[in-house]
């Protein structure tokens, strides 16, 4: 187990580097920030609370969860997140749960509440939802971080997150996106981009990115170090990180689960 480094402006631990498709190696998508001391949560997939426990973090340590979009291997532990928190008897969680999302996720709360009523609900005061409404460019501040976040070309509520430290140190999180300006904007100059890089380049479909493509957006955004996540299975055996290099040759990780990264 690596221990956090206190002198660690940004500690970022990639918690799911697959898919919805099952796989042992990788779970579904989710990034756990920490900063500032606080602890934030980037999606929610299938078997994020099962990473969270392997770097040590239990569920009642999140205090912020930022969706990127609502498509399960995405959101699909959000219900078992919160109907955990009630056990044993709802006392546990000391500290508000912001959930942050883009536009429709009042609306899809809702729908989730019509169907497991309060058994996602927590005790007064301690779940706060957020709707950001996917302007141009949305400022979130929160307590000893702020939040840019931007449209992304997959779905209607799509969006990608920067967060910055206190002394300006900042991660950018892409969520699912096929190619678009928007994310070299939200990218500019940034210590660290997460980029989704579903599928090879000759797999390339719409909605998503490929590895050249994750490159070429690094490349224009002057992204100080990229890591290429959310790989499909048709990724395995392929030499994904020389596709990366027809476009792009600064510092280069391939997410595994349980990949850390220091920002200092
Ligand atoms: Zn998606
Ligand atoms: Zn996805």
């Amino acid at each position: 187990m690596q221990m956090i480094d206190p002198s660690s402006e940004m500690l970022v631990t990639i918690l799911g580097s697959g898919t919805c498709v099952p796989s042992l190696k990788r779970s579904a998508c989710s990034v756990l920030v920490e900063t500032g001391g606080k602890k934030l949560l980037f999606d929610i997939g299938p078997g994020t609370m099962h990473r969270l426990l392997e770097v040590d973090t239990t569920i009642f340590d999140i205090s912020y969860l930022f969706l990127s979009h609502f498509h399960p291997d995405h959101s699909g532990e959000l219900v078992p997140f919160l109907f955990s928190t009630k056990y044993p008897d709802g006392t546990r969680r000391q500290q508000p749960l912001n959930i942050v999302a883009g536009k429709g996720f009042y609306t899809f709360f809702n729908k989730l509440k019509q169907v497991y009523g309060d058994w996602i609900e927590l005790a007064p005061g301690l779940l706060n939802l957020i709707e950001l409404d996917n302007r141009d460019r949305d400022i979130f501040t929160g307590n000893r971080f702020s939040i840019a976040s931007i449209p992304m070309k997959h779905n209607d509520e799509s969006l990608a997150y920067r967060v910055m430290s206190t002394t300006g140190r900042s991660v950018v999180y892409s969520g699912d996106t096929d190619m678009n300006d928007n994310l070299v904007l939200l990218a500019q100059d940034t210590d660290l981009l997460i980029c989704e890089s579903a599928l090879p380049d000759d797999l390339k479909v719409s909605g998503h990115l490929t590895p050249s493509l994750a490159g070429k957006i690094a490349t224009r955004s002057n992204t100080k170090k990229l890591v290429l996540t959310h790989f499909y299975p048709d990724c395995d055996g392929i030499d994904i990180e020389t596709q990366c290099r027809k476009t792009y040759i600064g510092p280069l990780l391939l997410a595994n689960d349980l990949m850390r990264i220091d920002i200092r």
